[in-house]
């Protein structure tokens, strides 16, 4: 059965992003807009909530010598030059006020003794500037937002909804088509203004440290709708995740002091990066553990299964500093592992982490369609747009700004537009009756083929070459195997018939997503003949601004994926090469 609801405005996903964006639709509609949010978990189980080390944001700037230029550079040349100056500008003028905000929402922030908002040293940072609620940074942030929307009567929540496709009329966006998983009928939120919030999608890696959840799906929706994607080759590896399991140590671990130690028990990070050691950014971190590696530096132990991986040092911190300021890491390793950090160092390894690369948005969060011009009534906002305040490589605590101050922009955005335009859109029903035809075929075909087949060969092509490290042939043969998995994927097949919460149908509709999204992160990485940032190639070692100071733009026609370049806005700062 097929339920139609019409929505002054939607938001699909509610992570930071989504809920920030509602939260700011709703200020401002002052009760006249109808808004909706819909999440394919309960919105408390979205990725956000596992966010842990801090939010980035220049609070104090005399006391802690900060200011914006200096948050604004840090972040440029830790994106190595390829975030959109402009951009970023934003990103650091208002993140103070949104941390503020989160403090009057009941955010319980760590103090100082003179009751100001504690601030850690991240990656890549000149100053100590993310603000933090211990190591469970993003569950407060979250608990807050949820919150307050509550309190909203003209805010709906439809928790555990799929989207499968995005309606689009031309240029224009019509709504979004899911399914409620609860009983298997499809809604259709009907809706001329919508706000894409579905996070990111480094589940197309099976070491990783996010959740099942970040597969991506509202990029895949926005590009089987023909919308271009940006920069998908930039994938964040993180270089602490715990093995085996990929679970984070956040790298507030080290903010707080933490050591890198490779087999001889030496801070190998002085070799790479002398001056922040193991605060250098996370493309060069990860690169150097990847160079220990290859120099037969990595620690194995058979307690851990032989793989290979660094020592992570807590131990000279103390008791009282890890209890106040890391306590979930502590309570993850003792459960995980049966050590503590206090007294032994932890195993970890470089793991898929954020992905850089999303959906491609001008500096409002406004959608772009392939001639550059604006989607009308479509924004997207966090992980999942990409808004270019990251470029090759993020630095830590910056993500959870752009989650929240393009959640605002594009909430506020949507907002005004819906209060602007009173006329409801009419669904397109021949499309609908499609969209739920292909959902039926799905379920009801009897192909041949396992989705976790498919996607254990997509994990192992993924981990094994289009990792920290890259190179033509092995590129080439991970695209070769995707083009098989994508033939194969034709003929898959749903095992489970049942409709109430069927997750054998979600994991198969996420499958197909992660399938696409894998070819773009590669065939962006074949072109870019280069290394920057997160995007590291055995034969191209060095940067070139010359040729590829441009960020990759691709979609899809129906002789494959288009690939094109637009250029980086630049405004102060000139690329230059990144010592730390
Ligand atoms: C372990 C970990 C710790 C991190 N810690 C930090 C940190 O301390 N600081 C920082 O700056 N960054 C951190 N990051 C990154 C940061 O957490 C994420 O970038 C951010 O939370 C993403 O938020 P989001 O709102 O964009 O999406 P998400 O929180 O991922 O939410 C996505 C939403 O979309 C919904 N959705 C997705 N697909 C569909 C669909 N098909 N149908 C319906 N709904 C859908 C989901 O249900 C969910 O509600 C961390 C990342 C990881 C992996």
């Amino acid at each position: 059965m097929m339920e139609v609801l019409k929505y002054d405005v939607v938001v699909l996903g509610s992570g930071l992003a989504g809920m920030r964006a509602a939260l700011e639709a709703a200020r401002a509609s002052k009760g006249r807009l109808r808004i909706a949010v819909i999440s394919k978990l309960h919105a408390m189980r979205s990725h956000s909530v596992a966010a842990e080390g801090g939010i980035s944001g220049v609070l104090y700037p005399k006391k802690n010598k900060d200011n914006e230029r200096l948050h604004a550079f840090d972040t440029i040349k830790g994106s190595d030059y390829l975030a959109d100056q402009d951009a970023v500008q934003l990103l650091v003028k208002n993140a103070p006020n949104e941390i503020k905000l989160f403090d009057h929402l009941g955010v319980p922030w760590n103090r100082l003794d003179d009751a100001r908002i504690g601030q850690r040293p991240f990656g890549g940072m000149s100053v100590p500037r993310t603000a933090f609620a211990a190591d469970k940074t993003g569950f407060f942030m979250m608990s807050a937002l949820y919150d307050t929307l509550l309190e909203f009567s003209n805010v709906d929540f439809f928790h555990e909804h799929l989207a499968t496709a995005m309606i689009m009329n031309k240029n224009d966006f019509k709504g979004i088509f899911t399914m409620d998983m609860a009983t298997r009928d499809t809604v259709f939120f009907s809706s001329g203004n919508g706000i894409i919030a579905t996070g990111g999608f480094a589940r197309i890696y099976q070491f990783t440290t996010t959740s099942y959840s970040s597969t991506g799906d509202g990029i895949a929706l926005a590009y089987n709708a023909g919308l271009p994607l940006k920069d998908m080759e930039f994938v964040q590896f993180h270089p602490t995740a715990l093995i085996p399991s990929g679970i984070l140590i956040t790298e507030a671990a080290r903010g707080e002091g933490a050591y890198l130690l490779n087999a001889k028990g030496e801070r190998f990070m002085k070799k790479y990066a002398a001056s922040k050691m193991e605060l250098a950014p996370r493309d060069i971190v990860s690169r150097a553990i990847y160079s220990e590696f290859a120099a037969g530096m990595g620690v194995t132990d058979s307690r851990f299964g032989d793989i290979e991986h660094v020592q992570l040092d807590l131990r000279h911190i103390g008791d009282r500093d890890i209890d106040e300021k890391l306590p979930m890491i502590k309570e993850i390793s003792i459960k995980q592992l049966g050590i503590d950090p206090s007294k032994e160092p932890l195993p970890v390894r470089p793991a898929a982490h954020f992905t850089m690369g999303g959906i491609h948005v001008g500096i409002d969060g406004n959608v772009l369609s392939v001639s550059g011009k604006k989607v009308s009534g479509l924004w997207a906002a966090g992980e999942c747009g990409c808004v270019s305040v990251h470029g090759a490589n993020r630095l830590g605590s910056n993500s959870l700004s752009q989650c929240v101050i393009w959640g605002k922009i594009t909430g506020e955005k949507a907002a005004k537009r819906a209060l602007a335009r009173s006329k409801t859109t009419l669904p397109l029903v021949g499309r609908l009756y499609d969209e739920e035809g292909k959902i039926n075929i799905l379920l009801t075909k009897n192909g041949s083929e396992s989705p976790y087949e498919i996607r254990r060969e997509l994990w192992a092509a993924m981990e094994r070459d289009v990792n920290v490290y890259r190179n033509n042939a092995g590129l080439r043969r991970a695209l070769k195997t995707v083009h098989e998995l994508k033939e194969r994927f034709k003929d898959v097949s749903v095992e489970d018939k049942s409709k109430v919460y069927n997750t054998n149908l979600r994991d198969t509709v996420e499958i197909g997503n992660m399938i696409g999204l894998a070819e773009t992160v590669i065939t962006g990485a074949i072109n870019r003949k280069e290394s920057r940032g997160a995007h590291a190639m055995h034969e191209y070692p060095s940067r070139d601004d010359k040729n590829f100071l441009k960020h990759s733009i691709m979609y899809k026609k129906k002789e494959g994926i288009t690939l094109e370049y637009v250029k980086v806005k630049i405004t102060n700062w000139k690329p230059e090469a990144r010592h730390y």
